[in-house]
């Protein structure tokens, strides 16, 4: 029996779209079973490495206003009842309203396991829909885009202990999604596939320069694949010793081989070449560094979980280099807090120098994006931090923290076993992953963590 998750909420919040993503077209109708309703749809997910068995209960916009709360109630109390845990969706762009709240009522008195999902929350629209989310109280809400594919690696990280617990207890089981398994495969791959990197950053900070210096025109001209859009391809190359795969956009190629007029990198170039990397070089200019579009683009490759690196370009025409390299460092850690610790290397894409820098930063920010802390290490760990900084006890009750794993790499991701997770504050979580980082020698990258309640 594989893991099933039951999709729902009322009408139009994104159930069937966020269904179709997870099944594609793996989808097996099961309307002539008996037993099961024709309202639910079941497919076979598929989640990164997860594979699990989703259930659907669309359907309902066909329902008379009057009919629609029961039909909805009996549908969803099905639903659950067939599922090993729930997702239930709300719209980030209408809010919770008061039938998301019947829904909330009925799935805590259930008692099943829960994950809240606040969809069409692409961009930042959706930030205010997630903080009314923490209302309903159902836990900590995961911003989704089922449309635009958001949040779907937050997903997997909160769906994977679930699955692992519950083909633990089917101890029958087959021997199938084993995350030791993954993580060989995942050591392979990275030695053999080529590293993936994208170089963003504003207009004329000298992103095609770069590009050229460290592939050089000749091997940018023979053999680019197809890239991920018409206009993109990926060049790949070997940078001393090391395959690589860096992202280039129609607009950068062009001027690259003919000086043409100043092209914009367009935002959605920048977004697609977030999407592609695992690691992303945010290119600033020396000369106006952490503009507001650097800031953007660099907190956007943050939030997608990709790995860091800031190269200062234009470092040829800096005089006072100590001072201004100081005042960089200052700047770097008052305006992207988020990125504490990430490599910044100072590098000149015209002459060359610095890019063994570069590289270095690029491979180590890799590195640790990749890392993965044994679970048994993690608890000790834990159980130290614990004793040295206990977290609060709101009313009087203490919350307990009692057991953590790392469900996840790429960016690395943490879930912890928390009594109260609701009243965690946000500063004890900040101080678990600023832990983490140093502890385990993982500065920079994107950390996830995770606080489930326990059942
Ligand atoms: P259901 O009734 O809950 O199954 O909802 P649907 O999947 O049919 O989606 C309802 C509407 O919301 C459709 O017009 C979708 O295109 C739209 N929608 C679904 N997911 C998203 C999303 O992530 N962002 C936005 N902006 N719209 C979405
Ligand atoms: P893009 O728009 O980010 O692709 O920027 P370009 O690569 O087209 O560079 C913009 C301008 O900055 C060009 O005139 C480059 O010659 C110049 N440039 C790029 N890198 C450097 C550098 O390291 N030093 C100096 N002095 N100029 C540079």
């Amino acid at each position: 029996m594989s893991f099933t998750l039951a999709i729902v909420g009322r009408p139009n919040v994104g159930k069937s779209t966020l269904f179709n993503r997870l099944v594609g077209k793996r989808l097996a109708l099961v309307d002539d079973q008996p037993g099961v309703t024709r309202d639910l749809r079941e497919g076979a997910a598929r989640l990164g490495d997860l594979r699990f068995t989703v259930i659907d209960t669309a359907g309902l916009e066909e329902a008379t206003d009057d009919s629609l709360q029961g039909r909805m109630r009996r549908l969803t109390e099905r639903a659950v009842d067939m599922a090993d845990a729930c997702l239930f969706l709300i719209d980030g762009r209408a809010g919770v309203t008061p039938v998301d709240e019947v829904f909330a009522e009925l799935l805590r008195r259930r008692g099943t396991q829960v994950i809240l999902g606040v969809n069409k929350a692409e961009g930042r629209v959706g930030e205010s829909g997630v903080l009314e989310a923490y209302g309903l109280g159902l836990g900590e809400p995961l911003a989704l885009s089922a449309e635009h594919g958001e949040g779907m690696a937050e997903l997997a990280v909160m769906l994977a202990p679930l699955i692992e617990a519950a083909e633990d207890a089917s101890e029958e089981a087959e021997t199938d999604v084993d995350l030791g398994e993954d993580e060989d495969e995942g050591r392979v791959i990275t030695a053999e596939k080529p590293l993936q990197i994208a170089i963003v950053g504003r207009p004329n900070a000298g992103k095609s320069t770069l590009i050229n210096q460290i592939v050089g025109e000749e091997r940018l001209l023979t053999g680019p694949e197809a890239g991920i859009t018409r206009d993109s391809i990926a060049v790949p190359f070997i940078w001393d010793g090391v395959p690589m795969k860096i992202f280039d956009t129609a607009g950068m190629r062009k001027k690259a081989r003919v000086q043409e007029k100043l092209e914009k990198l367009s935002v959605s170039d920048g977004l697609r070449a977030v999407k592609f990397a695992e690691v992303v070089v945010v290119l600033l200019d020396a000369a106006i560094p952490f503009e507001q579009q650097d800031l953007r683009i660099a907190d956007l490759a943050e939030r997608e979980g990709r790995a860091v690196v800031l190269a200062v370009n234009k470092w040829d025409l800096e005089e006072h280099r100590q001072d201004k390299l100081r005042d960089l460092k200052e700047a770097f850690e008052r305006l992207l807090p988020q990125l504490r610790g990430a490599p910044l290397v100072t590098v000149s894409a015209k002459t060359g120098r610095g890019l063994d820098r570069l590289h270095a930063a690029i491979l180590k920010a890799h590195d640790v994006w990749n890392r993965r802390v044994p679970t048994a290490t993690l608890n000790r760990w834990l159980t130290g931090m614990l004793e040295a900084h206990p977290p609060p006890a709101p009313g009087g009750r203490r919350i307990k923290l009692r057991y953590m794993t790392q469900v996840k790499t790429r960016p690395p991701g943490f879930v912890v076993m928390c009594s109260l997770p609701e009243k965690l504050p946000e500063s004890y979580s900040r101080y678990l992953v600023n832990g983490l980082r140093e502890s385990f020698d993982m500065p920079g990258t994107p950390i996830r963590l995770h606080m489930r309640s326990q059942a």
